[in-house]
């Protein structure tokens, strides 16, 4: 049998983050040291509360309403209207299992052109030409916080005409490790153009100068937003995430639900139950602590790795840093990464998955190899970690973070 995969299909390959995870856990199975700073999963472990309403839950058997429990979806609404100033109810929020199913339906359901800032997700570009979709890639640069300007956003809107626009913002960024500044002037050239944005708030809660910013609060009519409980409560392998959708766009949610009834049905009926714990519940404590063991770490790995050969910018939210190696004799990114994993031993994903320029010598690091739970247990307060504490609970961020700079030396 010849010409069995659609043309769209063939030049996808597997996700470039699932694929640095198995390939390191192959190479740890024989016997290589390495740092795991490729993929990027919350290392903390879910609070014990939810974790119990998980056990409670576990004999909940039957399928339950496609666009998810009514109480699960009365829970979301309230916190998200607490973070956003907004006013959704139940109606406007679908479940699904993790926010990436969302975006993807979001894809198959939307008529019209996509634009990605570089820096976005690795999942993004590929799910948009999944769903044929076309992509528009609007460049940024360090000096901007890899966010574009209100002006290159308008610029890249008028050029691609009288259509439908989508408009995908994430911000805590994966991979830059970024936030937005200029969400308010973005929100105001997407309503003068009438175009869609999709928030991916993600790492909203993981953003170190800790204020919540929405760009939903500027242009609630024209904003959908997605999130899980992959990041901020640690429960990436759960896979229950949300979107919230405006009510004056509630036929396109209507749309995206019947395709969601099409292929998931409904997410896992005990998570469900469970989700309600942590969308109700005082989790402030812990997100506070995590925030602060990431912002640290962070800072620890910013602190140690910038020099002449490697440009970075500060960490800002989510667990991730932007090295850019420069003077390197690589011709590409993948080239570049490839080389550091076998000297060094540290995994790193090259920039052209998150779309870069190949030739750019961008690198996405994810400084989440610690245990999680073992550093939680020894934070006590919300007040900065001192690096005795981070070279004791995460020593392979450390010693990951040294190699990486001794490498460097040599470029
Ligand atoms: N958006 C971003 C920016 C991410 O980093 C991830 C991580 N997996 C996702 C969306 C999807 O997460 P999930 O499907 O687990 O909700
Ligand atoms: N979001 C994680 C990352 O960017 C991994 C999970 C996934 O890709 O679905 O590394």
């Amino acid at each position: 049998m010849k010409n069995l995969v659609k043309k769209n299909i063939l030049d996808l390959t597997p996700s470039a983050t699932l694929a640095i995870n198995e390939k390191c856990k192959e190479l740890i199975l024989k016997g290589k040291k390495i740092y795991r700073f490729g993929f990027g999963q919350s290392p903390f472990p879910v609070p014990e509360k939810i974790v119990e309403a998980l056990k409670k839950n576990a004999d909940k058997k039957d399928y339950l309403p496609m666009q998810g429990l009514p109480e699960l979806r009365v829970s979301i609404a309230k916190h998200l209207n607490y973070l956003t100033q907004n006013d959704y109810s139940k109606d406007e929020i679908l479940v699904t299992p993790g926010s990436k199913e969302a975006m993807y339906l979001m894809h198959v359901a939307f008529k019209g052109d996509i634009i990605l800032p570089s820096s976005s997700w690795v999942s993004y570009a590929p799910q948009a030409s999944i769903a044929n979709n076309k992509v528009h890639w609007l460049k940024t640069s360090r000096e901007n916080n890899w966010f574009p300007t209100a002006k290159e956003l308008e610029k890249k809107i008028k050029s691609i005409g009288k259509k439908n626009i989508l408009l995908i913002l994430n911000s805590p960024n994966n991979p830059s490790g970024a936030t937005c500044k200029n969400l308010k002037e973005i929100a105001e050239v997407a309503k003068k153009n009438k175009i869609l944005i999709h928030s991916d708030e993600i790492y909203g809660l993981l953003k170190f100068d800790v204020e919540y910013e929405s760009i939903s609060t500027y242009y609630p009519e024209g904003t959908i937003i997605s999130s899980s409980l992959s990041k901020c409560f640690g429960a990436g392998g759960w896979r229950l995430g949300f979107i919230a959708v405006p009510k004056n766009l509630s036929d396109f949610l209507s749309r995206i639900k019947t395709i969601g009834s099409e292929t998931f049905s409904s997410v896992s009926s005990p998570i469900q139950y469970a989700a309600i714990e942590a969308y109700t519940g005082d989790y402030s404590d812990y997100i506070v602590k995590t925030r602060q063991i990431l912002n640290s770490i962070g800072q620890y790995v910013y602190n140690n790795l910038k020099s002449n050969n490697i440009l970075i910018n500060p960490p800002q939210g989510a667990f991730y840093l932007m090295p850019e190696f420069i003077n390197t004799k690589f011709k590409t990114s993948s080239d570049l990464c490839n080389s550091i994993l076998e000297d060094t031993g540290v995994a790193l994903l090259p920039g052209s998955g998150f779309g870069f320029n190949k030739q750019a010598m961008l690198t996405r690091l994810s400084y989440t190899d610690f245990n999680g739970g073992e550093f939680l247990k020894n934070t006590t307060n919300s007040k900065k970690i001192e690096n005795s504490l981070i070279e004791k609970y995460a020593p392979n961020v450390v010693e990951g973070t040294s190699k990486l700079s001794e490498w460097s030396k040599n470029l």
